[in-house]
């Protein structure tokens, strides 16, 4: 399947959010999510050039890394059965079964899935454990976990141009802060771009955003920030107020959010305005990103918590 028929950008809306109260700013969220069915976000932008790369390199496997509930890993075990390539999940921690849906259907997108205890997992970067990876799967191409290499910042730089509207901020949420890498790259100098980081204590996110960027440009630019201020207390981790914020964005624009990503993002996005942070009248982007297949994985937790929390 050819890279640029199997995406529909112009499925990527732009589409007005409202919000519980009402706010001194615009706000619009870009449906990245809409892409691909299931290569979705931006995942399909940080995939893009790594798959062409690896196609022309002559790669029939792509091996890549995470948590068992990661989009990356769903998103590349997608993307590998829709553009012929096998693939390879190492997944942190043991096995369980029944696999949960975001394994389940890996496994159906036919990714080989392999599980790596904790301490192994934290010495996946290391070359020793490249070198453990080629001899016991041969030649595959290997993808870091979360996608960031600097052909996923090349893919992410282009999201600004998509933008069909003028504006003045641009939002993304941060796991590895590959995505707000690229798109503050394609900025280019203009306009503000604003990451949320969704774990906690990620100061470190400035770090490689900045790397990131000096890589892929040769440049250094003033325009960003990533707040590390709406983790709800890390990854994954979700309170009442987060879960009534997505509910309520749900019935008032029928925009489906996930706990672990865009929710933070948007919540952050909308705590912000409201306490000023933005000049009024300010146009704000926020990427709506993905990650919609976690939402299944989360549901008996995002329950438990509304009812216990009161
Ligand atoms: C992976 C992911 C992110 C984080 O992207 P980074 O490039 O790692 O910062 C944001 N939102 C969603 C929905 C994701 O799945």
């Amino acid at each position: 399947m050819d890279f640029n028929s199997a995406i529909d950008l112009t499925k990527a809306i732009l589409q007005p959010v409202e919000f519980p109260e009402p706010l001194p700013v615009k706000v619009f969220i870009k449906r990245l999510d809409l892409v691909h069915p299931y290569v979705s976000g931006n995942k399909w932008f940080k995939q893009k050039y790594n798959l062409m790369f690896a196609r022309e390199e002559g790669y029939d496997t792509l091996l890549t890394f995470g948590g068992a509930y990661s989009n990356h890993v769903h998103a590349t075990a997608a993307a590998g059965k829709e553009f012929g390539f096998n693939t390879i999940g190492m997944i942190r921690g043991e096995e369980h079964l029944p696999l949960n849906p975001t394994l389940q259907f890996a496994t159906e997108q036919g990714m080989q899935l392999h599980y790596v205890n904790r301490s192994d997992y934290r010495k996946k970067h290391l070359p020793e454990f490249a070198e453990w990876i080629y001899s016991k799967f041969g030649k595959v191409y290997i993808v870091p976990e979360g996608g960031t290499n600097q052909l996923a910042i090349k893919g992410a730089a282009e999201i600004p141009a998509l933008i069909e509207t003028d504006f003045d901020y641009i939002t993304s949420a941060c796991g590895t802060a590959g995505t707000i890498s690229g798109v503050i790259c394609g900025l280019n100098g203009a306009k503000q771009a604003l990451g949320f980081a969704v774990l906690r204590g990620a100061a470190f996110l400035n770090k490689n955003a900045e790397q990131n960027i000096f890589e892929f440009t040769g440049k250094t630019f003033s325009n960003w920030s990533i707040n590390l201020d709406y983790h709800f207390g890390g990854y994954a981790k979700i309170n009442r107020e987060l879960i009534l914020f997505i509910r309520q964005i749900e019935e008032i624009n029928e925009i489906i959010l996930d706990p672990v990503y865009t929710g933070k993002m948007l919540y952050g996005v909308y705590d912000l305005a409201r306490k000023g942070f933005f000049c009024e009248g300010k146009t704000i982007v926020a990427l709506h990103t993905g990650g919609q297949q976690g939402i299944a994985g989360m549901k008996a937790h995002m329950n438990e918590v509304l009812s216990t929390h009161i």
